[in-house]
């Protein structure tokens, strides 16, 4: 399954020597082929085989799941929600949870991630959960990090198939947001694709949206103060989050809007002149700042007009490139590419 992206990438077909669960085998394939679909750019669909495909019975699902566990909103609210049962429908046990090294921190990162590490384990712990460092350079051989995270997370789970009943994997957005913003690598609609009969890839966490997340955690004390944003550090005050990057303010406004206070995760909240020169945001990021504009107090005037303009101002820029952009590559690089090219002669 690690082998996916390169198999995708060049649209060549993928064989493994030995067993392998057809149910996988079908899965993978319907996988490369809504790739290609939505990105014919990046993606090719790839025939996928074994040396022999195995029918095997669904094995009895009183087992425990594999969390993927970054210590970050998501995943902090996912490993909660299912211990505690407040999943619903949609609970699975955790067994255990493990973090990645070499994701959001590379591997040449041994200054933050010992910290991140350390904060993840302290929660562990306090679950009373075994906790696993996964260390691996398959970032490197992707195709595109973020459209490829969850194959990267499954890949990591199936490694930990014969003790566990499944990966669960914390959604990043709502099944409504995942719409707005498709095609998204860790969607809510292609997890089951990376499961076999004998181990389930699920996601989790799509009903609720990030602010109500935070509201959840927000009465867990553990979680709290050990949310993990962002791998930079201004040294004093917070060991981890930094206070000043977009990711940062946002969860910090999140926090706020959702308890009217940022603590313990932040030491400060946002000033108005960090939401206004916060940078102009992704279509991504647009979805979250919609959410927390939705649940800031009305009585907070000068915050809710800050994340308004700030919105305004992130529309206008990616309406912008939305019709700048094709016509750059129609146009001006063309001309561009024959302007240098007639220089060199
Ligand atoms: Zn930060």
């Amino acid at each position: 399954m690690a082998a996916l992206p390169l198999a995708m990438a060049r649209g060549c077909p993928l064989h493994v020597r030995g067993a392998v669960d057809s149910q996988l085998l079908a899965g993978a394939e319907r996988y490369t082929q809504i790739w290609a679909q939505w990105r014919p750019d990046r993606y090719k669909a790839a025939k996928v085989s074994a040396d022999k495909e195995t029918e095997t019975e669904p094995r009895p699902t009183s087992r425990t799941w594999t969390f993927p566990f970054s210590g970050g909103v998501d995943s902090m609210f996912s490993i909660f929600a299912n211990r505690s049962g407040d999943a619903g429908r949609d609970t699975c046990t955790p067994g255990s949870v493990f973090l990645v090294h070499g994701f959001d921190y590379a591997l040449t990162d041994t200054k933050y991630f010992p910290t991140l590490e350390s904060r993840v384990a302290t929660v562990a712990r306090a679950l009373d959960l075994p906790f696993l460092v996964c260390t691996t350079n398959w970032k490197d051989f992707c195709v595109q990090y973020e459209l490829d995270t969850q194959l990267g997370l499954a890949a990591i789970g199936q490694l930990l198939s014969a003790s566990h009943e499944g990966v669960n994997i914390a959604a990043d957005f709502t099944f409504g947001e995942d719409l707005e913003i498709m095609p998204w690598g860790n969607n809510q609609y292609m997890t089951h694709l990376l499961g076999s009969s004998q181990f389930r890839v699920a996601g989790g966490g799509a009903n609720t949206r990030r602010v109500d997340k935070i509201a959840y955690l927000a009465a867990v004390p553990e979680a709290l103060s050990m949310l993990s944003i962002c791998r930079a550090s201004k040294g004093a005050g917070n060991q981890i989050n930094c206070e000043v990057c977009e990711k940062c303010v946002r969860t910090a406004m999140g926090l706020y809007a959702a308890t009217g206070d940022v603590k313990p995760t932040f030491t400060r909240r946002p000033s108005l002149s960090q939401l206004l020169t916060v940078e102009s945001l992704s279509q991504v990021e647009l979805v979250f700042w919609q959410d927390i504009l939705r649940q800031i107090p009305r009585g907070d005037i000068a915050a809710r007009i800050a994340v308004r303009l700030l919105l305004m101002r992130s529309r206008f820029g990616l309406g912008f490139n939305n019709i700048f952009q094709p016509l750059e590559k129609k146009y001006l690089r063309p001309l561009h590419a024959r302007f240098r090219a007639s220089r060199a002669r």
